[in-house]
């Protein structure tokens, strides 16, 4: 595609050279007709006149006929070549008719031998200069040896052979000489065309480069005239103010709607040529009312000569910025609130304890007066609260110190046997023990693992007050070891096993949403999960799983049965 339309562009370019090769011909021509018809009025020509007339009309005719074929011809290059060879045929009429050896216009063979140097290079420029050499030499030999007449004063000189050798060999050097110089002109212009051209395409590219890095950059551009009519536009600057820029450019600001575009509205009282660039954020409403917020920068707009031409606004959209800040600065509000909260909750558990103490020995004191019931609500209610505290407290307390590794059967069976003397137990609850693994050393700390397993277990008890069987697998896989409780309880509804590890969320009278959210949290810490599973058979099954210190040990296939009389050490 590109190559045809270099070639088309390369065929006008000769096309226009030969119609200049052409018209210079005609301007020769015309000189020499005019300063013959001159002569002949003048003086007696020292010629005769006829020849050359017939010579002058031929060119004319000559002309007209390559102006028509010029469209038609395709090889254009030779076809100039072919004209300045018959120039070369109608020098050789010229000078025969003008006194051959003594013609006063020699000098006409250069006007073919410069053209083609200068238009075909220099091979063009040799073999045109070869050809006079020839056609002239050829001339001065048949004049000379009288095969043709000599016209004129010229066959007296032909007796001296040496001025003849002469008159030749100058006039063959110099055909030679224009047609290297003429070329070397030639090949120089050339060049100069080929460079010009290189920087014609850079700076066309420069161009577009330019205009592509302003269109996409993220920042709205738009550069207005010192009487505030917009010149340029981005695409940013359209997404930003819902403006299309054919729609805005052009026209005055204020007549397009950005009479409000901060610090447009006091354009005219603006200092165009500002020592520093302007910048602020500020709200602009869009034509549809939408309101957002922006940060412009104003800088003024110079030419090459530092002359002021405009004013330039580049903007940018605020809002994400905006929102993250906001969300930022809410985070921190929290953050703050928490460790508030954290405080009082220290602060009330001291007093609490103190409290419930009291009540204690009120109650102990109280007994058979008929208050046992209402300090019976005190004392379950203060526990209450000592539990909701003590749990928050371990929600938000500092990090623990990093852990180095521990063993995980021992803490279980440790809990377990808690979790069969709390009052959560009861006694219609078997309990299924089985390890799979011996001694597991997992990356937690006791004080961990015994809480995760303690919460994990007091909600399966909870889940199972009217009795049932709570299964306790220890196992492991790949690199992790794992826990499973598995219990016999009402289990959980699809809906709510997304939002049981929230903090608070609690289905039960007197829960507090806190267990499972510090379990998680706890085994997270740790570097593990929790995995949880209730199928619509009833029963609840929660795998904890740690990440294992050793390899998997040997297994050891143990299983032992426990009924809720037994205990496990
Ligand atoms: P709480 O026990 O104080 O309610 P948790 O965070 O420990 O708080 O538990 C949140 C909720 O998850 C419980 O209220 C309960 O609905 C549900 N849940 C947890 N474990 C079980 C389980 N083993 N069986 C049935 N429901 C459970």
């Amino acid at each position: 595609m590109s190559g045809g339309k270099e070639g088309g562009a390369r065929q006008a370019g000769w096309e226009r050279r030969l119609k200049w090769v052409i018209a210079i011909r005609l301007l020769v021509a015309i000189l020499f007709l005019g300063s013959a018809a001159i002569f002949q009025l003048q003086e007696r020509p020292p010629y005769p006149t006829g020849p050359l007339f017939s010579l002058l009309a031929l060119t004319f005719a000559l002309s007209a006929f390559y102006l028509l074929l010029l469209p038609r011809v395709k090889r254009l290059e030779e076809f100039g070549g072919f004209q300045f060879a018959a120039d070369l045929f109608l020098s050789t009429g010229l000078v025969h008719y003008t006194g051959g050896i003594v013609s006063p216009l020699t000098f006409v063979y250069i006007f073919p031998i410069f053209g083609s140097g200068t238009l075909l290079g220099r091979r063009g420029a040799v073999l045109m200069s070869s050809l006079a050499s020839i056609l002239f030499g050829l001339l001065i030999d048949l004049e000379f040896y009288r095969i043709i007449s000599p016209v004129g004063d010229a066959a007296s000189t032909y007796l001296s052979t040496g001025f003849v050798f002469f008159r030749v060999f100058i006039n063959i050097v110099a055909f030679f000489l224009v047609a290297l110089l003429s070329s070397h002109l030639g090949e120089r212009l050339r060049e100069v065309g080929r460079q010009l051209e290189v920087q014609r395409t850079d700076l066309r590219n420069l161009k577009t480069l330019y205009q592509d890095v302003i269109a996409n950059i993220p920042s709205g551009i738009m550069t207005l005239d010192l009487e505030g009519r917009i010149i340029s536009f981005n695409g940013t600057a359209e997404r930003i103010t819902a403006l299309k820029a054919k729609a805005v450019i052009g026209s005055f600001f204020g007549e397009v709607g950005l009479d409000g575009f901060p610090g447009l509205e006091d354009f005219g009282a603006r200092e165009k040529d500002p020592t520093r660039a302007e910048a602020f954020e500020a709200l602009f409403t869009r034509r549809d009312g939408t309101v957002l917020p922006i940060g412009v920068t104003y800088s003024s707009l110079r030419d090459g000569e530092e002359r002021v031409l405009g004013v330039v606004a580049i903007f940018q959209d605020l809002t994400e910025r905006k929102q993250m800040e906001e969300q930022l600065r809410r985070a921190d509000r929290l953050a703050t609130v928490g460790e508030l909260a954290a405080s009082i909750a220290h602060e009330v558990r001291n007093p609490l304890a103190a409290i419930s103490g009291s009540i204690q020995l009120l109650h102990d004191e109280m007994q058979g007066q008929g208050q046992e019931r209402i300090l019976g609500v005190i004392l379950r209610e203060a526990d209450r609260l000592k539990l909701i505290t003590g749990q928050f407290l371990d929600q938000v307390r500092m990090p623990r110190p990093p852990v180095r590794g521990c063993e995980l059967v021992s803490s279980l069976e440790e809990t377990l046997f808690l979790l069969q003397q709390s009052e959560e137990w009861s006694p219609g609850i078997d309990l299924h023990f089985e390890r799979r693994v011996e001694d597991l050393q997992v990356m937690a700390d006791r004080d961990r693992l015994k809480q995760i397993f303690w919460n994990i277990g007091l909600n399966a008890l909870q889940a199972m007050s009217g009795g049932g069987t709570l299964s306790v697998v220890i196992g492991a896989e790949e690199g992790f070891g794992s826990v499973e409780f598995r219990d016999t309880g009402e289990g959980i509804a699809a809906e709510q096993l997304s939002k049981i590890f929230e903090p608070f969320y609690t289905t039960k009278g007197r829960g507090t949403g806190l267990g499972l959210s510090i379990a998680k949290r706890l085994v997270e810490d740790l570097g593990g999960r929790i995995e949880v599973k209730s199928p619509p058979g009833g029963g609840a099954t929660f795998q904890i799983f740690l990440r294992r210190l050793s390899e998997v040990g040997s297994d050891a296939g143990s299983s032992t049965t426990l009924s809720s009389a037994g205990g496990v050490r």
